[in-house]
């Protein structure tokens, strides 16, 4: 069969440990077999990270803004450890958070649902979308210890010198405190994102935050996004037949478990970093959820939502098997593939990633996992495979 021709490169990020190894079986039996693949490589593995002196993650970073769709593997995000382990001459900053800021984009995850494994929570029968703002708050605070006797103070000093103050604290005993900002233009790009992806997906749009408690920064969230929806967007809503609300963070954490799922969630940067791991585990594995990244110019990284599977890397090291889900990362590239086809008008391209996706979840359903899968799945029959055994089921399948 003639494989299937591509117009547009895809930026290509290969990434570290057991889901490099992934990557790489993933482009051999599932992904070049049947595609004339066009990528644009960028080697974001921590051993070249050092090398350019993390020049390839900056560059890498601008290709998707070039060229719209990139693919990423995982990727360590060194710590003391790291540096020691790697020889590094710096402890190098998140990649995804270097991608995220050049971006400035929403981060919209995804559980994959599959026949037998059963979500914690009995009603959720259809996936729930967390969209994480993925700039600001506490991920890029400024933090201090206060002494016995201090006063803190926040001072905004204008362009033209004049000071606004006002009093944080005044301690008795030692104590802490924290700075933390967003801007109007991230609020906003992070809302037109969520309100586009909620009319993609025609699926229902939830927001919440704690405007009650913090009158000025949670509810200019709030304001924002009330403001750009009737704006721009509670027409369009209507005609596609979804809807958009606001509610406080607590009633919004009742409801989800109430709820049947279907529905996006967008949270603001931490609790879109507590939730998605919340939800994922509560939809049975971190190993099938989803994770994209979409700019508001419209430009989109795939990835898993998983880490590096350090410890299953180490065992392969040793020569021993691995069973490694690498659902997640198939689901990274059929999401790249899907939305470069659909942008480029390659339906074939498109489709083939629609087949991808179908063929691997198949094989679980017929009964084929990987071990942390075979652990929590309810199928009646069912076998555990070792981590290419399952890449060769699924190339089968296709
Ligand atoms: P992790 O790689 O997600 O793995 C945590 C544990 O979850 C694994 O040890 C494994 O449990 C299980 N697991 C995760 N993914 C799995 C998969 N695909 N198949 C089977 N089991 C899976 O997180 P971590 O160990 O905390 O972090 C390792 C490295 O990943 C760190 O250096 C971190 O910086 C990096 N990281 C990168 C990203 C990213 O690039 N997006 C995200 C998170 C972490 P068992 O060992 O019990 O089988
Ligand atoms: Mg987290």
């Amino acid at each position: 069969m003639a494989k299937i021709k591509m117009t547009t490169p895809i930026v290509e990020m290969d990434g570290d440990e057991m889901t490099r190894i992934i990557w790489k079986l993933i482009k051999e039996i599932l992904i070049l077999p049947n595609v004339d693949l066009k990528s644009e490589y960028y080697d974001l593995g921590l051993e070249n990270r050092e090398k350019t002196k993390d020049q390839v993650t900056f560059d890498a970073a601008y290709a998707n803004k070039k060229y719209g769709v990139a693919v990423k593997c995982a990727t360590i995000t060194p710590n003391a450890d790291r540096v020691k382990e790697y020889n590094l001459s710096k402890m190098w900053p998140s990649p995804n958070g270097t991608i995220r800021a050049i971006l400035d984009g929403t981060v919209f995850r995804t559980p994959i649902l599959v026949k037998g494994l059963v979500p914690y929570v009995p009603t959720w029968t259809k996936p729930i979308t967390i969209a994480r703002h993925a700039y600001g708050d506490i991920y890029k605070n400024s933090e201090m210890t206060a002494p016995a006797g201090a006063k803190a103070e926040l001072i905004v000093t204008d362009k033209d010198g004049s000071e606004t103050r006002q009093i944080i604290h005044e301690f008795k005993g030692p104590g802490i405190i924290q700075g933390i900002h967003n801007t109007d233009a991230s609020i906003k790009n992070f809302a037109k994102s969520c309100f586009e992806f909620a009319l993609d997906r025609k699926e229902d749009l939830w927001f919440a935050a704690k405007d009650t408690i913090s009158k000025k920064y949670d509810h200019h969230f709030k304001d924002i996004f009330n403001e750009l929806f009737e704006a721009e967007y509670k027409e369009r809503f209507e005609k596609a037949g979804i809807t958009f609300f606001y509610t406080l963070i607590d009633d919004a954490v009742a409801r989800v478990i109430r709820s049947e799922g279907g529905m996006i969630w967008a949270c603001k940067n931490y609790d879109g970093d507590v939730f998605s791991d919340l939800i994922a585990t509560a939809y049975g594995s971190l190993a099938m959820m989803t994770s994209v990244l979409v700019s508001p110019e419209g430009c989109y990284e795939y990835e898993a939502a998983h880490g590096t599977v350090q410890r299953h890397y180490y065992r392969y090291l040793k020569g021993e098997k691995t069973s490694t889900n690498s659902v997640a990362t198939i689901f990274a590239w059929s999401g790249a593939l899907a939305k470069r086809g659909e942008l480029d008008g390659n339906a074939e391209l498109a489709s083939f990633a629609k087949k991808l996706e179908k063929a691997t979840l198949d094989v679980i359903e017929e009964g084929q996992m990987t071990k942390d899968l075979y652990l929590v799945s309810t199928l009646p029959d069912k076998r555990p495979l070792d981590t290419e055994e399952f890449l060769k089921a699924v190339a089968a399948r296709l």
